[in-house]
């Protein structure tokens, strides 16, 4: 089962070492352990529904609840501390077309508002009411998740937008296929999110960006149904799928969506790479990257997202070993690693190891073949529930990321990090920071920045404190012409940033086109820009 106030299964933590918490104390001291507000507390909030009854919704409280909010920071104060104050009025499960339409149609002449509901496990607050005047309808695409068509010869599948990662991978299996879109949320978003979202797997080297899977599909909208054929390509006038991308709920609703897909690959393996220090590896990174090296997954960790995932792996033992063995290679205290993966033919896997070890002794990088990159394929989808334990121990972490070019990537990333670590000065707390650089392009490199500090035994305090943090980093990344988000979406949390990045003539036309869609703004309301209501 989900957990209600968390990451993942209830079914399944973490180890969380007493060496790995140690290792966190030291930095930014000693942990306040704050008991969580129980779910019956919670569920003691949530108010009469205001919406009238319907057999394809429910009201019960513990599911209005647990479609309340997703997995942003802010989020995770309110479900923790128990402070969330707003809820659906009810949840829909619709199953079918028609109950999607009928839904739209109703909240259409009852003026209530529409959430579309994936995996919630946005972290920008994408699902969150932001309109509490007017009921809202949480519609989760969850029973809409079924393999509709697969077409083996053009290596192409249509599925219900609720599916999510797995049972997706699943049905494809089982006819030789792959999708191979990894995000960490795997285990739990679904193809509706992640088209609406943006969003990016791991893996996309290979697999390509969700807009290069996304082929076509079906959107429910308040003003009628857009279809959307898969094209290949076109090249009558502008792609409407973009605008989906990325549409935050704010559109429609998608019921299906065309994707394409990949056979099952012959070969696939997982690497590490040790590099003396950043700079080594950076230069390495920049050249692999832009010989156009074929690889599926590809990223460069700092040296203190080195340590820190060693140090956090809890596997003690064969981080100490594999310490004595770079330590007796010339690497010490700066050392980076770099991992990647290469998916395909074993012909071509073999052509293109040959490549990547050649450039990477070149910078001085030790290429790891056996460990490193299995640990972190093994974790890449439970390395997330780690972030319970630490808020169970009293820290706090949250990410951030944006893509600048490769002639300003490092030194934003001095910045943002110099912003983040002085962020709590004047309340005299330390930080952990550190950061990768996790997805690649010719010309630039997304940064992905993981800080962490202390909570405290108020709300309020802690949400000041990451609002503090996120608000430094975020006004360096636009400052620095950089994305407010190269994957997470805008949401709520990027909201402010938008404009900046859009200008106010570009904020315009989007509202002028999502209001076709949806005139009386009853979609997902204050999601990406604000509405008169709020
Ligand atoms: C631990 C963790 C790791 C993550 N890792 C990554 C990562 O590696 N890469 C990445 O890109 N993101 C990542 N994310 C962010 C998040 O998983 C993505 O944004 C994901 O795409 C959200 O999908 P979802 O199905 O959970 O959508 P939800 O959170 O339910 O919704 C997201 C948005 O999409 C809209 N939406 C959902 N379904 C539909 C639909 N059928 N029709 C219309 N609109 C819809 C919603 O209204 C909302 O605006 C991570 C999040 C967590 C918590």
């Amino acid at each position: 089962m989900k957990r209600w106030n968390g990451w993942g299964r209830t079914d399944y933590s973490y180890h969380f070492a007493e060496s790995s918490k140690t290792f966190v104390e030291k930095i930014v001291g000693a942990g306040q352990q704050v008991p969580d507000a129980s779910l019956e507390t919670v569920l003691k909030k949530v108010p009469r529904s205001r919406l009238p009854e319907n057999p394809s919704c429910t009201t019960d409280a513990e599911i209005r609840l647990r479609h309340a909010r997703g997995q942003s920071f802010p989020d995770w104060v309110a479900m923790r501390y128990g402070t969330v104050n707003l809820f659906p009025d009810a949840v829909a499960l619709p199953t079918s077309q028609e109950e999607i339409e009928a839904l739209l149609s109703l909240a259409k002449q009852g003026h209530f508002n529409l959430i579309p509901y994936g995996g919630g496990t946005s972290v920008v607050g994408h699902i969150n009411i932001e309109d509490a005047d007017t009921p809202t309808l949480s519609v989760d695409l969850g029973n809409y998740n079924q393999l509709i068509h697969l077409d083996a010869i053009s290596n192409t599948a249509t599925f219900g937008a609720g599916v999510r990662g797995p049972d997706m991978e699943d049905a494809l299996k089982t006819h030789g296929f792959r999708f191979g879109h990894y995000p960490q949320s795997h285990e739990f978003s679904t193809l509706g999110g992640w088209i609406a979202s943006r969003s990016v797997g791991t893996q996309c080297y290979y697999y390509g960006r969700i807009e290069q899977l996304f082929l076509g599909g079906r959107l429910h909208t308040p003003q009628g149904t857009l279809e959307m054929p898969p094209f290949s390509a076109s090249a009558a006038g502008p792609d409407l799928r973009q605008f989906v991308l990325g549409s935050e709920g704010r559109m429609g609703i998608l019921s299906q969506a065309t994707v394409r897909i990949s056979p099952l690959p012959e070969f696939e393996h997982f690497y590490g790479v040790f590099y003396p220090d950043w700079e080594s590896g950076f230069a390495a990174l920049r050249e692999m990257v832009q010989a156009r090296l074929d690889v599926s997954m590809l990223r460069l960790l700092d040296r203190f997202e080195t340590e820190t995932t060693l140090q956090l792996s809890g596997k003690e033992k064969l981080v100490s070993l594999a310490d004595k063995g770079l330590r007796i290679l010339g690497m010490g205290e700066e050392r980076c690693m770099m991992l990647f993966a290469i998916t395909g033919t074993a012909a071509g896997a073999h052509a293109t190891l040959r490549q990547m070890q050649h450039i990477a002794r070149k910078h001085h990088g030790f290429v790891e073949k056996s460990m490193i990159g299995k640990m972190w394929f093994d974790s890449r989808f439970t390395t997330p529930y780690l972030r319970n334990n630490l808020w169970e121990s009293g820290f706090a972490l949250d990410t951030l990321e944006s893509v600048f070019p490769w002639s300003k990537v490092a030194a934003v990333k001095d910045e943002v990090e110099a912003a983040l670590f002085n962020g709590l000065q004047d309340e005299n707390e330390r930080l952990i920071v550190f950061s990768h650089l996790s997805h690649m392009y010719t010309d630039g490199a997304s940064l992905y920045v993981t800080y962490l500090f202390r909570r405290t035994a108020d709300a309020d305090q802690t949400l000041e404190r990451w609002k503090k943090l996120k608000k430094a980093a975020s006004e360096v990344i636009v400052r620095n012409h950089g994305t407010i988000s190269h994957q997470h979406g805008v949401g709520i949390d990027h909201r402010p940033y938008l404009p900046i990045e859009k200008g106010a003539l570009g904020m315009e036309g989007m509202r002028n086109f999502y209001s076709t869609f949806d005139p009386t703004g009853i979609m997902n309301p204050g999601k990406l820009y604000t509405d008169g209501k709020q």
